[in-house]
C-alpha cells in the first residue's frame, strides 16, 4: 500500500521525535505518533546561526487527516524486502559460506531464512573471545594472525566505528532490512532513519552474536577457527579445511567466498585454480588525529560546538600531482586501531564507541594508488606494494607503529614532542617518520590534500595534528571476477562482499552477501 512521504520537517537540535506530531499538524497533517514511520533524519549544519535536524516520515493516507495539496508532500511504496522464489535443481552437498564478515553473515541469514541450513567457515574466533585476543594484542602485542582486527567472527568491521551508510540505491529493500537486522539485535533503532548511521565497536559484537544466534536456532551451523585452504573442483567441489584439530575436507553444492581483503591466501589460492581476476587500483596514506573538539567548533561554529553529537566530515581534493586525494571512514571521538595481519607489516584503522565519546577524532587520509605506482606485471603488483607499504610502517615505528606530528612530517624532522594533540591509538606506537612509508609523488598528493583540506575544516592542517601508518587496507587490490550470476568462472564458487572488489564497507559487503544468497535459492531445493 502507498505511504504518505511527508519531507522537509524541521525540528530544532533540542527537540525529541515526540515533537513531530506537533510539527506535522502545523502543516494541517494530522496523526497519532506510534501511525509514524521515520524514514529520515538528518542535521542540517550549512548555516551555523541555526542547525537543526530535518525529517521525512511516512503515514498511512487513511490515518493522517485531510490531506493539503503542497510541497513536501508524496505518495510512495516502501517496498519490504522479500526472499526469492526457491529453485528445482537438487543438491550433493551443502552450501558453505567461507568467511563471517558482513558480507558472509548476511549470506549465511538469508539462506538460513530460505531454509538453507548453511555452514558458515570462520578462520578467526567468536566474536567474544576474538574481542578478548584483540584487546589482548592491542595492549601486550602479541598478535594472533588468525584472529585479529580484520579476522574473525563480524569481519573487519567489527572493531569499527560501524557506520553503516552507504552509496548504494535500495529498489528491493536490502538495504533497508540489513539495518532493520542491526536494529533487531542491538544497534540504536537510528540506524534505521538517520542519514548517518553508526553503531559503535561495543554494540557491533552483541549485532554479530545475535546474528550468528538466528543463523544456528534456524538450522546454520557454524565452524571456528577453521581455515579454507584450498578447493578442488567438481560437482560437488571439496573444500579443504584446516582446524585447530588438524585437517578435513568436505563437499559442497557452492561455496560463497566472503573472505575479505586481507585474506590474501585465498587470492593465491584461487589463482592456482585458474579463476579470473584483475588488478584493481586502491587508496593508501595515513590516519590523521585531531582534537575533537577544534572540529565541532569548525563545523558547528562556536553557538552549537557543545550542544551536538561529536562532529564528522568527508573531504576530497584533486591534488598537485593529478593524484585525488579524500578523506576515509572517518571516526568521530574515536582510536586509531592497529589492524595487522601479520608480523611482518603494520596496517591501522579507525574506531569509535556508539558514545563517540574519545577526545580525538580520526580519519584516513589517503591517495588512489595504482598502476603508476606498483606496476602492472602482474595481477598481485597491488598485493606486493600493500604488503611493502606495511612493511615499510613498521620498519618508520621499529616494529610498532610509527607516530609523527603534522609540522614535522612537512618539514620532514623526527617528532620530539607532541603538542596539544596527544594520539590516542590502541596498539603500541612510537615516534617515526612516516614520509619514509611512500614514494615523493605520494608524500607530496597528501601534503597538498592536508593544506587543502585546511580550507575547508579550519583545524585540519594544525601543525598538532598526528598522522600515524599506515592506512593500507581501504579496499581489495584485486577483483574477483564473477558472471551476472554471480557465479566465478569456476562452477560452484561464488566471490563476494568486499575482498572479490563487489562492496566497499559494511553495509555494502552485507547487501553483496544477500544478493548472492539470493542467487543460490533460486537456484535451488531448500535442503
Ligand atoms: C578497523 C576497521 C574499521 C572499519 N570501519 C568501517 C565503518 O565504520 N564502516 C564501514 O562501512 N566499513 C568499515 N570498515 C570496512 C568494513 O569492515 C569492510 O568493508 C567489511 O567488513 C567487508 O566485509 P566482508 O564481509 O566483505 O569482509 P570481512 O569483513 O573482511 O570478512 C571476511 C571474513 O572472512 C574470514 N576469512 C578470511 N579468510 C578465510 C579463510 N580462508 N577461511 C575462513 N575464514 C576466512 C575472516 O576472518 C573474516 O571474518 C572498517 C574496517 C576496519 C578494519
Amino acid at each position: 500500500m502507498k505511504k504518505l512521504i511527508v519531507s522537509n520537517i524541521k525540528l530544532d537540535i533540542t527537540d525529541s521525535e515526540e515533537k513531530l506530531p506537533e510539527a506535522l499538524a502545523k502543516r494541517k497533517i494530522f496523526c497519532e505518533p506510534e501511525d509514524i514511520l521515520i524514514v529520515r533524519k538528518a542535521l542540517d549544519a550549512r548555516d551555523k546561526d541555526n542547525i537543526h535536524y530535518v525529517y521525512t516520515v511516512a503515514l498511512d493516507p487513511a490515518k493522517s487527516g485531510r490531506i493539503r495539496k503542497g510541497s513536501g508532500l508524496s505518495l510512495a511504496d516502501i517496498k519490504p524486502y522479500s526472499l526469492p522464489e526457491s529453485g528445482s535443481s537438487g543438491v550433493s552437498g551443502r552450501h558453505v559460506v567461507i568467511g563471517s564478515g558482513p558480507a558472509g553473515m548476511f549470506a549465511g541469514l538469508i539462506l538460513a531464512k530460505a531454509g538453507y541450513r548453511p555452514l558458515i567457515i570462520e578462520r578467526g574466533q567468536p566474536v567474544g573471545q576474538r574481542q578478548k585476543t584483540v584487546e589482548h594484542f592491542w595492549a601486550a602485542g602479541s598478535l594472533d594472525p588468525e584472529s585479529n582486527a580484520c579476522f574473525g567472527e563480524g569481519g573487519a568491521g567489527t572493531f569499527s566505528d560501524g557506520k553503516l551508510n552507504t552509496g548504494i540505491k535500495d529498489p528491493d529493500g536490502r538495504i533497508r532490512f540489513i539495518l532493520e537486522t542491526f536494529a533487531r539485535f542491538g544497534a540504536d533503532r537510528s540506524v534505521t532513519y538517520s542519514n548517518k548511521p553508526h553503531v559503535g565497536s561495543d554494540v557491533l559484537a552483541k549485532v554479530v552474536a545475535g546474528i550468528r544466534e538466528e543463523i544456528i536456532k534456524l538450522g546454520g551451523e557454524y565452524l571456528f577457527r577453521t581455515k579454507l585452504t584450498a578447493i578442488i573442483p567438481g560437482k560437488p567441489l571439496t573444500l579443504q579445511l584446516e582446524g585447530e584439530g588438524g585437517s578435513s575436507n568436505i563437499e559442497a553444492e557452492s561455496v560463497i567466498l566472503a573472505t575479505g581483503h586481507s585474506a590474501h591466501d585465498i587470492y593465491h589460492m584461487l589463482s592456482g585454480l585458474g579463476a579470473q581476476m584483475t588488478q584493481k587500483p586502491f587508496a593508501a596514506g595515513f590516519r590523521i588525529e585531531h582534537l575533537q573538539s577544534d572540529i565541532n567548533l569548525a563545523q558547528y561554529g562556536e553557538r552549537y560546538a557543545g550542544m551536538l553529537p561529536a562532529a564528522d566530515y568527508k573531504l576530497s581534493h584533486k591534488s598537485i600531482t593529478g593524484k585525488g586525494v579524500y578523506t576515509f571512514c572517518m571516526c568521530p571521538g574515536g582510536y586509531v586501531v592497529d589492524t595487522s595481519t601479520d608480523s611482518e607489516g603494520i596496517c591501522i584503522n579507525g574506531m569509535s564507541f556508539s558514545a563517540r565519546n574519545g577526545r580525538n577524532a580520526n580519519s584516513a587520509v589517503i591517495a588512489v594508488v595504482d598502476e603508476s605506482d606498483f606496476g602492472s606485471d602482474d595481477i598481485f603488483a597491488g598485493l606486493r606494494y600493500q604488503k611493502a607499504i606495511e612493511k615499510a610502517a613498521r620498519e618508520a615505528g621499529g616494529g610498532v607503529i610509527p607516530v609523527q606530528r603534522l609540522s614535522d612530517y612537512l618539514s620532514g624532522k623526527p617528532t620530539p614532542d607532541f603538542g596539544k594533540v596527544l594520539p590516542d591509538i590502541k596498539g603500541s606506537i612510537r615516534a617515526g617518520s612516516v614520509s619514509g612509508i611512500f614514494s615523493d609523488v605520494i608524500n607530496a598528493s597528501i601534503a597538498d590534500g592536508i593544506k587543502a583540506f585546511g580550507q575547508k575544516i579550519k583545524c585540519f592542517d594544525d601543525e598538532d595534528a598526528v598522522l600515524s601508518g599506515v592506512e593500507s587496507r581501504t579496499s581489495s587490490p584485486v577483483k574477483i571476477l564473477r558472471g551476472d550470476n554471480f557465479e566465478s568462472n569456476i562452477s560452484g564458487i561464488f566471490p563476494c562482499g568486499e575482498g572479490a572488489g563487489y562492496a566497499g564497507g559494511i553495509t555494502s559487503a552485507a547487501a553483496d552477501g544477500m544478493k548472492v544468497a539470493e542467487e543460490i535459492i533460486r537456484r535451488y531445493r531448500p535442503c
